[in-house]
Parts: structure tokens; C-alpha cells; sequence
């Protein structure tokens, strides 16, 4: 756990106690503070009992307060807590902010943070691994589902890889990372920023925040002047800012900048998405001076995250392929891209659950690549009037039976994918149980194991 003197007799209020609400308030108890903590529900506030004040923020008064750390969840335009600390002269932050105050107790270290709509976790999860095969000490936390104050603290001359989302930037007012990334902005979120500028503005505040000898990469698109973000990714940074293909000119290196050709020997980082990511780690990489056949190294060796491209595993020479996190078909879109028309690699596209919208526009420049879509769910007969033009459809309603078809029809070279451009819920409870799925009717029904009738009673 990362503690420090810095929060020794002060008074902080934590509102929220789900993963990162609970570390901090861990965190700030180990480190001598006074705390008094809250959560809507009864039973994440049981552990807490006796140890903190048990006091929803709401209902007190907030003078002298040091700080409200509150959960990324809580939407700050709608909730009452912005404006009650407001009143009281109370900082609202949240775990991000506290290490950020924590980070002059531990040894010599540096931070990168990655912020971006999409990509933010495979390209965190990519530069960490980069790091660890290069032997450099490394943990990483934030968005990824680890909350960074409950990680251990890394001896001298370790890097912090945070992923950052535009939520937690909106808490975080003090943190100068060595090396901020900004992969993509595209309109997101809405229901919580009035306008698209709020939304890139916040996750900006990740540069806004750096100091002079900091590095700050963004995609060369932005430095355009014909890009919406041309002057806003440019102006008011505090950092050095460099387009990401500068980086590479800039810094000494003995790695060039990736490009398509390369991505065969990554089996974890397929399609153009990841060939972004794949850039902006390396851009990482070279920043932080780490020799170019380490880097190499660590593409090549990278795992994966789960559910996103994942490769579950090959059967008969078929690759199954879980990408279930695509949840709309913008996101889908490069899951396709990445199997070209290819008469010895086609592919077989498992589709549909909740639909998001009413097209699957964002898709159609790379319907030629799918030989056989197998629609599932609610969006099943929509989508099987959309591709019916372009493809083979086969409505299947669950996964399973578009599993069993999918292996029937799949031959030797070929992939079946998964990448539902639809949200879950009506099916499962989320896009992970959806994924945990499909990689178990793949192992039973395609390997030979058995399967649980649960998936299959239809
Ligand atoms: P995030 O953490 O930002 O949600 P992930 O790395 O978890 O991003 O990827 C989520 C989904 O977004 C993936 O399934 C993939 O389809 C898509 N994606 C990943 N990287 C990019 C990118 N650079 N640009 C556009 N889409 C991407």
C-alpha cells in the first residue's frame, strides 16, 4: 500500500467505497489521517465500522476538511457533493490526486499517464508489460481496475503506468506525470460533459498539469490546423508537447516508428486500433530510453488483455478470437479491419446482443471481410436485414448455437470472432461474463471439454 506523511493529522471525507474509494480510505488511515467515509449502501461501509466516521459528506459540515475524495462514478454535474465542498472551501479530488500528494514520500520515481476515449487500458497494460520484460521496476493502477494506493511502493528509479479516464482527471489537480499520452478523443460521455470541448478539456488537463521538463505525446492529427483539436491539444500545456511520430525524431533512439508491416510478429496487437496503441507505447518506451530490442521484445510477448482480441485458443487449425469489450460497432469496426479478404483466412463474425443504435454504419467499410455473420440477441433481426446483402447470415439467437454453426462452417486458417458491437445485458450481466462465455463453450464445444448447460440450454 502507498502511504505518506503528507496526509499525517489531516481530516479527509471519502464518499464512494467500491475498489478505489476503499484503497484510499486504507491508504489514508495507514498514513495517520483522520477519515470519515461513506457509501449509499450498508454493506461496503461494514469494514469500516470503528475505524472511521461512518458519515455521508451530505449530511455534515465540511469546514476544515482537507479534502472529499469522491468516486469516479459520481457524476460532478449532477451530484450535490461538488457544490457543498464548493461552499465549504473544500477540495474535491479522488485517489488519483492522493497519490499525486503522496508521490514526495516515495523513492525517485517516474509516472506515465495514458488518457484517451479508446485504447486507454490495452495501451497501459502494453507500456507496463514493455517496462517489466525491461526489467525496469513497474506497477501499474487507475482506470485499469487497480487502484493505484493499494499497490506496493516501487524502489528507486520505478515507473507508474496510470490509466487515466476523463472522470478521474476531473479529481486530479496536482499530477505532473513524466510522460502524459493522449491516444484519441472522440465524443463520449456526453451525459456528463455539456459539450464535446468539456470532455476533451478534461482529459487535456492530464498536459495542463505537467511541469516544464515533462513530455507530453499526442497523435500528429491534432496538430493540424484543419483538426477541431489543433489549437486545443497545442495551447495552454505546461509541458514539452510533441506529435507522436516527433518523438521518435526527437529523442535519441534506436527504434523506428511502427508501422502495419511490423504487426505480424505481435499476436496480442492485431488491427490498425492496436497499431496505434502499439505507437503510443513505443513513443512511451522511447521517452523513458529503453533500448529498441527490449521494446520489441515486449510486443512481441505481450498477453493481451482479456476481451479484447483476445486469442482464446486454436482448434483444428480454427483461431477463436473474444473481443466481447467491442459494446458498440465503432468499436467493432477495427476488430474486423484486422482479417483483410483472404481466401485461406476468412472470417466467421459472431454479432448482436443489446444494440446501441439502429445501423451498423461503422462496420460497412470492412463487411467484404466477413464470409458468414451469425447474429445473436435482441439486435438479431436487425442486423440480419442489414447484412443480408453483403454476406451470409445465420440467425442463431444465442451464443451457442452461433458457436456450433460458426465451428461447423469454420475450415483450416480460418477465425471465428466475437466482437458483438452491442452491449450485453441482454444476455449477460456484462461484457466480461459475456466473454467468460464464449472462451468456455469455445474450450468445450471446439476442444473437446465439457460445457456447462447453463450456455447451452436453448
Ligand atoms: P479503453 O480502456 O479506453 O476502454 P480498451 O483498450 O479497453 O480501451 O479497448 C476497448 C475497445 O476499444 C477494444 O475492444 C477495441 O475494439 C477498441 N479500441 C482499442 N484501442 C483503440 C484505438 N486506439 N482506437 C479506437 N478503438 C480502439
Amino acid at each position: 500500500m502507498i502511504t505518506s506523511g503528507a496526509f499525517r493529522g489531516k481530516r479527509y471525507a471519502v464518499l464512494g467505497l467500491a475498489r478505489s474509494g476503499k484503497a484510499s480510505v486504507e491508504a489514508l488511515l495507514a498514513s495517520g489521517a483522520e477519515v470519515t467515509a461513506w457509501d449509499a449502501r450498508e454493506e461496503p461501509r461494514e469494514p469500516f465500522a470503528g475505524r472511521v466516521t461512518l458519515a455521508d459528506p451530505l449530511g455534515i459540515d465540511l469546514t476544515g476538511f482537507d479534502g472529499v475524495v469522491v468516486s469516479p462514478g459520481v457524476p460532478l454535474n449532477t451530484h450535490p457533493i461538488a457544490a457543498k465542498a464548493r461552499e465549504a472551501g473544500v477540495p474535491l479530488i479522488g485517489d488519483i490526486e492522493l497519490f499525486a500528494l503522496a508521490r514526495g514520500d516515495l523513492p525517485p520515481h517516474r509516472v506515465v499517464g495514458i488518457t484517451g476515449t479508446n485504447g486507454k487500458s490495452t495501451t497501459t497494460a502494453l507500456v507496463h508489460h514493455i517496462l517489466q520484460t525491461a526489467g525496469v521496476p513497474t506497477t501499474m493502477g487507475g482506470n485499469i481496475g487497480l487502484p493505484i494506493l493499494g499497490e506496493e511502493p516501487l524502489p528507486a528509479g520505478g515507473v507508474y503506468v496510470l490509466e487515466l479516464s476523463s472522470y478521474q482527471l476531473d479529481l486530479t489537480h496536482s499530477l505532473a506525470c513524466e510522460v502524459a499520452v493522449l491516444l484519441n478523443i472522440t465524443p463520449d460521455h456526453l451525459d456528463r460533459y455539456e459539450r464535446f470541448e468539456d470532455y476533451a478539456n478534461s482529459k487535456l488537463r492530464l498536459f495542463w498539469m505537467q511541469w516544464i521538463e515533462n513530455v507530453a505525446i499526442a497523435p500528429s492529427k491534432y496538430f493540424h490546423s484543419d483538426d477541431k483539436l489543433a489549437g486545443v491539444v497545442s495551447d495552454g500545456n505546461s509541458g514539452r508537447v510533441m506529435a507522436l511520430e516527433d518523438v521518435f525524431s526527437e529523442c535519441p533512439a534506436d527504434t523506428a516508428f511502427p508501422s502495419e508491416g511490423d504487426q505480424p510478429q505481435w499476436p496480442a496487437l492485431q488491427g490498425p486500433h492496436n497499431l496505434q496503441n502499439a505507437c503510443a507505447a513505443v513513443g512511451v518506451g522511447v521517452v523513458l530510453s529503453i533500448p529498441g530490442f527490449q521494446i520489441a521484445n515486449g510486443l512481441r510477448t505481450f498477453p493481451g488483455l482479456p476481451h479484447r482480441m483476445e486469442r482464446v485458443g486454436e482448434y483444428n487449425s480454427v483461431l477463436f478470437v473474444n473481443d466481447s469489450k467491442a459494446t458498440n460497432p465503432a468499436s467493432t469496426a477495427p476488430a474486423l479491419a484486422a482479417y483483410p479478404p483472404n481466401p485461406n483466412k476468412r472470417l466467421h463474425w459472431i454479432v448482436g446482443g443489446l444494440p446501441k443504435g439502429d445501423d451498423l454504419d461503422e462496420c460497412a467499410p470492412f463487411f467484404a471481410n466477413v464470409v458468414v455473420a451469425y447474429v445473436i440477441g435482441e439486435a438479431g433481426a436487425r442486423f440480419a436485414e442489414l447484412l443480408a446483402p453483403h454476406m451470409r447470415v445465420e440467425r442463431s439467437e444465442m451464443l451457442c448455437e452461433a458457436l456450433r454453426r460458426a465451428i461447423a462452417a469454420a475450415g483450416p486458417g480460418e477465425v471465428v470472432l466475437l466482437s458483438p458491437a452491442c452491449a450485453s445485458f441482454d444476455q449477460f450481466r456484462d461484457y466480461e461474463a459475456r466473454g467468460d462465455a464464449f472462451r468456455r463453450l469455445v474450450h468445450g464445444l471446439a476442444g473437446g471439454g465439457s460445457v456447462d448447460p447453463q450456455w447451452c440450454a436453448a
